[in-house]
């Protein structure tokens, strides 16, 4: 079955699937069940989804977060990754609503906490009380404290977090205890060492495995038998799109094959690696992964060098890792920086092949405009999970441009 005949058989089964899923004398018979994403096993005796849903980049919109949320749901994808800061503060409300039609032990409700947030020890009880209430459970089945880094870590350490939230896991409030990861490998090795985790989620894929040193964030969880969970496979969207040179290496291999399913093959072929998340925003993007995640194929040593040779197409193009995460901002200039620099990383992936239309210039001309803005006050600097010299990159942004249209 090729790609297009797949997605068009997953929409109409995952509709007919998603009705079904609480009436079992309704369901469907065994032929016609969806694609149903690999299982990987969990401590305790839980089955995990190779794919989870991360709710990062769920539309807000409640139509089409649930019609989302029933594909997934029909297919197994029943982890769902959301944090006390994801959409604004109302991701877990959102989380809550979709999921309130399934029964509690039918999916997987995992957030975070961020250290910064708390503040004091009565911060901590406040947020998970909050959350508990916001997410309409008695219980999370997943907990993280959330985007952990030198600082963060000092202030989860001065909070006394991780006994409080041992405590909450003790009470049963709390089944897996574990923490998602932004920061160089020795402050991993503390972190790791500090308790004794369920698992971690750690930044995670093939472009950033030596530059990000994903290899070593992997081997230190892999030496301690944590199990790990994997945050931004698509390293914010690059992965799906590495270029025209990048992705006719990949197209050459297997026409058939989206680029985005070699990264997502990258990651969930390593052992160790449980969940794969991915903040799927529309339908076609969830409807692809589950055809990557249902038929399976490992990478073989062939792939790669696929893999290898797609990155040295891609080669030194020069465009900036940013993932699109929002943790800079807000910026005292109002500079929308990610909004900024994914721009500059169109422009310059497609420099040679694109049309100059109206439309490109202006957008071109607000990005300078706004890079232009920045005077280097380095607020941003400490935010940045990828270590991004934000204030570097927009004069590099604004000298490049200003290149281009003299
Ligand atoms: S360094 Fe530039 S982008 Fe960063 S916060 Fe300051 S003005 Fe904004
Ligand atoms: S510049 Fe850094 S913090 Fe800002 S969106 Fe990009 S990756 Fe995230």
């Amino acid at each position: 079955m090729n790609r297009r005949d797949f997605l068009q058989n997953a929409v109409t089964l995952s509709a007919a699937a998603s009705v079904n899923v609480v009436r079992s004398e309704d369901a469907p018979p065994a032929e016609s069940k969806p694609p149903q994403v690999f299982r990987r096993p969990f401590k305790g005796g839980l089955s995990l989804p190779s794919l989870g849903y991360g709710i990062f980049r769920m539309p807000t919109d409640e139509k089409i977060s649930q019609e989302l949320v029933d594909i997934a749901m029909a297919s197994g994808v029943n982890y769902f990754d959301t944090a006390y800061t994801y959409l604004g503060g109302h991701a877990e409300e959102l989380c809550a609503r979709t999921l309130a039609k399934y029964p509690r032990e039918s999916y997987f409700f995992a957030t975070k906490m961020p250290p910064f947030m708390a503040k004091d020890p009565d911060g901590l009880v406040r947020i998970f009380d909050d959350q508990l209430k916001k997410s309409n459970v008695e219980y999370f089945d997943f907990y993280l404290l959330h985007n952990l880094q030198i600082n963060s870590w000092a202030d989860a350490k001065r909070l006394g977090m991780v006994d409080f939230l041992q405590k909450k896991k003790d009470e049963g409030k709390i089944r897996n205890l574990g923490f998602s990861f932004h920061d160089v490998p020795p402050v991993l090795e503390e972190i790791a060492d500090f308790h004794a985790w369920d698992f971690a989620l750690i930044q995670l894929n093939y472009f950033d495995w030596i530059p990000y040193h994903c290899n070593e964030q992997y081997e230190i969880l892999r030496k301690r038998n944590i199990p790990i969970m994997v945050m931004e496979p698509l390293r914010g969207g690059l992965l799906a799109d590495l270029g025209e040179k990048g992705n006719e290496v990949f197209k050459k291999a297997d026409p058939n094959a989206s680029v985005a399913s070699w990264a997502f093959r990258f990651v969930a072929s390593l052992p160790g690696v449980v969940t794969v998340l991915s903040g799927m925003a529309c339908k076609e993007h969830l409807l692809e992964n589950i055809q990557t995640f249902s038929d399976f194929h490992p990478l073989t040593d062939a792939d790669r060098e696929t893999i290898r040779l797609a990155l040295e197409a891609y080669g030194a193009s020069g465009t900036i890792p940013c993932t699109d995460c929002k943790y800079c901002i807000p910026c005292p200039l109002e500079i929308n920086i990610p909004s900024v620099f994914a721009l500059y990383n169109y422009f310059k992936r497609t420099e040679n092949e694109r049309q100059r239309t109206p439309g490109t210039r202006q957008a071109e001309q607000e990005a300078l405009h706004q890079a232009a803005l920045c005077v280097s006050c380095k607020q941003c600097l400490p935010k940045c999970p990828q270590k991004i010299n934000i204030p570097a990159m927009h004069r590099k942004v604004v000298e490049e441009g200003m290149k281009r249209n003299v």
